[in-house]
């Protein structure tokens, strides 16, 4: 049978890989030789071994890790093209979330060169802030909040999901007291975050299910000419810049997470029986990384902030009407929370509205 097998040389020749490679692979486990002589050692493979060898390199060459190229190798065809599908379009969402940092920091150090930082004319903001329970629950859980220098949306959930979101906004209000440097956003709103995860994670230890409560946290710090956004979970962000409407904030959801890699359309995740399962969120346990953006304020935005309870319901067409209709912001939120309650109000359903106005 030995005459079927190639040498580890010849083998090497014919899958274009170094001996030094094949080694390796078998010590890792992704391509254990078809025999190895007890005797000599050495190692011998199958030719139609070849092509598992070059795709093995290949997967290497992508950066994917050991485990999961060994996943993909014993997969058949169809189902190894979805998971190299799925490894790159979380590769393409983590490389966005890295260069939405970068940004974030070539801004933040341009500003403090003061050869770069142009005369930037005072702003202001007018805002308005709404929370409600909806028809369907019996107790509104989410937290929402609009203040002179804090916008926040909070949607707690699980059995103290009320004190969850409540401590999460609190927490961060200290913000609208004492003054933010421009050049320190990022660490003040890392810091508050940090804070607020603490405050959430007492707010629900008193509860029966502790590790089953906890809230989103999606909020905005304004500067007097920049809005520093965090956030973490479903809650929502929208820009209304020049009568286009634009979802500034990504889900973290579980089926985000499947439209982003492919595996379901966005059509198929608005209906999805789990579209409110979250993948990060402020809670014991939970993944609580923060997304963290830097917004240039142009007088003329309409900036909106609101819980699931009012996406999920309302259309982004209806949300756009509604924002750029004329008129003040309290007059938008309350035109929000009826249209969400209008659609049934499955929901608690909270929306913040802050308008950039020329003069501080
Ligand atoms: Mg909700």
């Amino acid at each position: 049978m030995d005459v079927e097998l190639l040498t580890i040389g010849a083998f090497a020749k014919a899958a274009r890989l170094s001996p030094k490679a094949l080694r390796l692979y078998d010590e890792l486990g992704l391509l254990p030789p078809a025999r190895v002589d007890p005797v000599t050692g050495y190692r011998r493979y199958a030719p139609q071994q070849v092509e598992r060898a070059r795709l093995v390199a290949w997967l290497r060459r992508l950066g994917m890790p050991l485990a999961r190229i060994r996943h993909v190798c014993s997969l058949d065809a169809g189902a190894a093209a979805g998971e190299v599908r799925a490894f790159w379009a979380r590769a393409e969402a983590e490389t966005a979330a890295r260069r939405d940092l970068a940004a974030f920091l070539v801004d933040h150090l341009t500003r403090k060169d003061p050869a770069m930082s142009p005369t930037i004319p005072a702003l202001g903001m007018r805002y308005a802030a709404a929370s409600d329970t909806g028809l369907v629950r019996e107790s509104n859980q989410d937290t929402a909040y609009a203040g002179s220098r804090l916008l926040a949306v909070a949607d707690g959930f699980g059995d103290e999901g009320a004190p969850a979101s409540a401590a999460a906004v609190e927490s961060l209000r200290r913000l609208e007291s004492g003054g933010v440097p421009a050049d320190g956003l990022l660490n003040v709103l890392a810091d508050a975050v940090e804070e607020a995860g603490r405050a959430v994670h007492d707010a629900v230890g008193s509860g029966s299910a502790p590790q089953h409560a906890g809230t989103t946290l999606t909020a905005m710090l304004w500067t007097g000419s920049q809005l520093g956004l965090v956030h973490i979970g479903d809650s929502r962000v929208y820009r209304l810049r020049d009568g286009e409407l634009f979802q500034i904030t990504h889900d973290h959801t579980v089926v985000q997470s499947m439209v982003d890699e492919g595996r379901i359309t966005p059509e198929e995740a608005a209906s999805h029986p789990q579209r409110s399962l979250l993948v990060r969120a402020l809670g014991r346990g939970a993944d609580a990384t923060a997304e963290m953006r830097l917004q240039d304020a142009r007088p003329g935005d309409r900036y909106l902030l609101c819980s699931d309870g009012l996406s999920t319901v309302v259309p982004g067409d209806e949300i756009r009407r509604v924002l750029a209709a004329p008129g003040e912001p309290g007059a938008a939120v309350r035109e929000l929370v009826a249209l969400a309650n209008g659609s049934g109000g499955p929901d608690n359903v909270s929306c913040v509205v802050a308008d950039v106005v020329p003069g501080a």
